[in-house]
């Protein structure tokens, strides 16, 4: 797991890059303040030490007073959002990362959904415009009910 820093000012301001195991360090994550806004496209992959070690970091700064929020969190840690109720240890999911795959180009795409668009849009019908061939085909490869729970 690489940890890499943001510019000055930017929200989110830290990000986790790549696998999340036995040998990933969070006590290289730097706290400034009492918020850490946390972007976790490039999360890869965690196994159950890293779930372990994720949930003792995150809870021990919610102890603290720190407040988290999670940005466009992979497909991998959505599974574990879903499975684990207290993943999150009292961090708040800001937007999550979604798989759609392209009735027209046949690509697979990754896009950013945030909570109130679950209300707004309905994600089982819907199609979204896909960014490699330009056309309103993008369908969305889960059943939203299932995939966001988490957010329930
Ligand atoms: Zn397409």
């Amino acid at each position: 797991m690489k940890i890499l820093k943001h510019a000055a000012g930017q929200i989110p301001n830290m990000e986790l890059v790549g696998n999340i195991d036995e040998s990933s360090d969070f006590s290289l994550i730097d706290i400034e303040g009492k918020e850490l806004h946390l972007d976790c496209y490039e999360v890869s992959r965690i196994n159950s030490v890293g779930v372990r070690k994720w949930i003792l970091f995150f809870d021990a700064l919610h102890k603290q007073g720190v407040k988290v929020f999670f940005y466009r969190i992979s497909t991998a840690l959505v599974d574990q959002f879903n499975y684990i109720k207290n993943f999150g240890a009292g961090g708040q999911v800001i937007s999550a990362t979604a798989p759609f795959n392209c009735e027209s180009c046949r690509k697979m795409v990754l896009l950013e959904k945030f909570k109130k668009e679950l209300v707004t849009t309905d994600l089982d019908e819907d199609l979204f415009l896909c960014p490699h061939c330009n056309k309103k085909s993008l369908r969305f490869d889960d059943v939203a009910e299932d995939y966001f729970f988490f957010w329930k």
